[in-house]
């Protein structure tokens, strides 16, 4: 029934190749690439009316010069078009060809996203169309599609056209009683109007449709793998050990009672009679890493090996560090722990695998490459994933699997809420850290406009000066043409010549070589680095309690969740901490949204509220977190939809646990070609 792309028509090798770049082989994975979002193309509204930060269709006609100028990389045309409320200035960049288009008197349709430069309202390189092509389009929603370098929307609509057009039927394998019960479209339906929907009504109709069923089947596969893991033996003789006290004495700070809770569970766990599989959800900075170490310490007192992964280099190098510290503050000296990442050259490698393998290492801490095949253990019993991505349900299948699965423990900063946690990691037990340490100061926060930013300079130079350090975050590596944002190369420059040369500044983004990276995490670690201007690699688990500051460029362009982690980076130790959200944009609607994090500190919260605010009509929105990422569903806003599917899973699996039965032999056929496809790339 699926074909291969090359089989369709205007398909050469060449584009296959680059549509297989998208991860879409046959035609299939064409119906199942969903738009990310849709392009309304409403009527045309007088000049007078556009709004600033939308994207506007105005119908004029051109009564202005044509200016051509060339600023750095870019050529930037302008002309002024006129309808009969008024004038406004459009701008191309890199598109001197409009040249022979633009011509004086002539009328267009000009769509695109408005903007003020200079005091003006001016249209930032807006599509044209002639009049008769915006009649053939005006009011329907377009698909918009994720793209890569060589593959344009134009190409992916296209092509899925040409798969609808011949009327492939896929299978229904959702039962008439669970479709009726939850109130869904048929499947064919849903797949081709969410690929090409008549209106917005008809679009929710199709994405409920669809989100359910991801949400469904990945329910599904986690709970047969709960089946599975639930009642393997702990083969381990592991037994509580005073050494764990010790290390908790020896800490420059006591325990909170949360963390004191949570390590009594892990204790019992690891010394209990099942395997331990639990999730530990703690807001960031509520000291999650400590419960880690101390997990660790227990495991390899009792004879058995770790394994600590985390989602970067640079946080296992960082854990890696804070855990020889930790090892050595205490007197411990019978355990050798050992770091294993993608930077370790192939001969370094060797060797690692070989203490590995001999057991002469005890605590394992790295990337991913924790688990590839050629790391063979000696005697593994405990795997921990701190913020899990990339450690999905797949992986956790994986050492299910194995002869001799290992206790696991998965650490998460994302904050969802109990009733969702219980579905979507239906096959751990949960804990929750739900208390900051009370030595921590409430981080300041403040929402500020872009001629603010003398003032924080002179602030954040002050901090540096009385010894802390500072993050500039910045949403670009590098300039680009079609976003009008800060980017980090351009800003750190602009920042070396505003502060005296004796602060020192660098920059980190995630194009640079691992290697590159932690050289610049350690050297801020250690203080020779004073301000980091840096893209959002340092959003995860990042570390460093001298830093006192966070200065958020361009904050608009990030979702709440997200600047929510990205503060979590300062407020860390003893110091008042800072944050300063730069709002590059004067809407109010974004104010609004900044203001959430303004009032709160709370990751909770502030997942809520955001929600609050978009409301359930904001399908599209910016996601709230880059982890938890489905195809289509997305955990807050369709929260209900995820209760629904639950509810069905139940319904399903308490009558066929295996789907076995003959009902469900297509369900358990798209099963199987969902974990094959989709389980891999989730960071669940
Ligand atoms: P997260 O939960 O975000 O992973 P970490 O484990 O990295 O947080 O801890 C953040 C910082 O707080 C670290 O510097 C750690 O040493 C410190 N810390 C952890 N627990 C406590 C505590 N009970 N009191 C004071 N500081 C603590
Ligand atoms: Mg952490």
């Amino acid at each position: 029934m699926s074909k291969r792309l090359s089989e369709l028509k205007g398909v050469g090798e060449k584009t296959e190749k680059l549509f297989e770049k998208l991860g879409i082989f046959n035609t299939e994975q064409l119906m199942n690439y969903y738009p990310r979002n849709y392009e309304s193309f409403d009527r045309a509204i007088p000049i007078s009316d556009v709004q600033e930060e939308k994207i506007c269709t105005i119908c004029a006609v051109i009564t202005g010069n044509l200016y051509m100028n060339r600023t750095g990389r870019y050529q930037i045309t302008t002309v002024t078009v006129s309808d009969h409320s008024g004038k406004i200035t459009l701008m191309w960049f890199n598109m001197p060809y409009l040249r022979s288009t633009l011509k004086k008197g002539c009328q267009y349709y000009f769509r695109g996203k408005v903007s003020r430069k200079n005091g003006r309202l001016q249209m930032e390189h807006p599509q044209m169309y002639t009049p008769a092509a915006y009649d053939k389009i005006e009011n329907t929603l377009q698909p918009v599609y994720g793209l890569t370098k060589g593959v344009t929307n134009n190409m992916i609509t296209k092509l899925v056209r040409q798969v609808l057009d011949e009327n492939t039927m896929y299978a229904e394998y959702l039962s008439d009683e669970i479709r009726q019960q939850f109130h869904l479209s048929d499947y064919n339906y849903a797949l081709q109007t969410v690929h090409f929907p008549n209106s917005m009504d008809e679009l929710i109709v199709a994405r409920k449709r669809l989100v359910f069923d991801e949400f469904l089947m990945f329910i599904l596969s986690v709970q047969q793998l709960k089946e599975k893991s639930e009642c393997i033996h702990n083969s381990f003789e592991i037994k509580p050990d005073w050494i764990t006290d010790e290390v908790i004495d020896s800490l420059p700070y006591k325990l909170t009672k949360a963390q004191t809770n949570v390590w009594y569970e892990i204790e019992r766990d690891l010394t209990g009679h099942s395997l331990m599989s639990r999730l530990i959800q703690g807001d960031v900075g509520s000291g999650k890493t400590i419960l880690a170490f101390l997990a660790m310490i227990l495991t390899s007192q009792n004879g058995y090996q770790s394994a600590l992964m985390a989602p970067t280099e640079v946080l296992a190098q960082q854990h890696y560090s804070s855990l020889l510290k930790l090892l050595k503050q205490t007197g411990i000296d019978n355990i050798e722990p050992i770091l294993l990442t993608g930077s370790n050259t192939a001969k370094e490698k060797r060797i690692i695998y070989e203490k590995i393998e001999s057991g002469a290492v005890q605590i394992i801490i790295g990337t991913h490459a924790l688990i590839q095949e050629k790391v063979h253990y000696h005697n593994l019993a405990l795997v921990i994933t701190d913020e899990q991505h990339r450690f999905g349900v797949k992986q956790r299948e994986a050492l299910c699997g194995r002869e001799n699965p290992p206790h696991v423990l998965v650490m998460s900063a994302t904050p969802i809420p109990r009733t969702l946690a219980i579905i979507l990691y239906g096959d751990l037990d949960i804990s929750v850290i739900d208390e900051l340490p009370a030595s921590r100061l409430p981080i300041k926060n403040c929402v500020v406009g872009t001629s603010y930013r003398p003032t924080a300079y002179k602030f954040i130079e002050k901090e540096i000066r009385s010894g802390r350090q500072v993050y500039i975050i910045c949403p670009m590596v590098e300039e680009s043409e079609a976003l009008d944002a800060e980017n980090v190369i351009d800003y750190t420059k602009k920042l070396i010549d505003v502060f005296p040369s004796d602060i020192s500044i660098s920059y980190l983004h995630g194009k640079m070589k691992p290697k590159e990276k932690n050289q610049i995490m350690q050297d801020f670690a250690s203080g020779k680095i004073q301000l980091l201007v840096s893209t959002t690699v340092i959003e995860v688990g990042v570390n460093v309690p001298n830093a006192t500051v966070m200065m958020v460029e361009n904050a608009e362009r990030f979702g709440l969740a997200q600047l929510h982690q990205l503060r979590g980076r300062v407020g860390r130790g003893e110091h008042q901490s800072y944050c300063i959200f730069m709002q590059g944009n004067q809407v109010q609607e974004t104010s609004k949204r900044l203001e959430i994090l303004n009032k709160s500190n709370d990751g909770f919260y502030i997942a809520s509220e955001d929600l609050k605010l978009r409301g359930p009509g904001d399908l599209f929105g910016i996601r709230q977190s880059g982890d938890l990422e489905f195809r289509i569903g997305d955990i807050y806003n369709d929260a209900a939809i995820l209760k629904e599917a639950s509810e069905a899973a139940a319904q399903i699996l308490s009558l066929d646990p295996n789907l076995s039965l003959e009902q469900n032999y297509l369900l358990n056929l798209k099963m199987n070609s969902y974990k094959r496809e989709d389980l891999n790339t989730l960071g669940i």
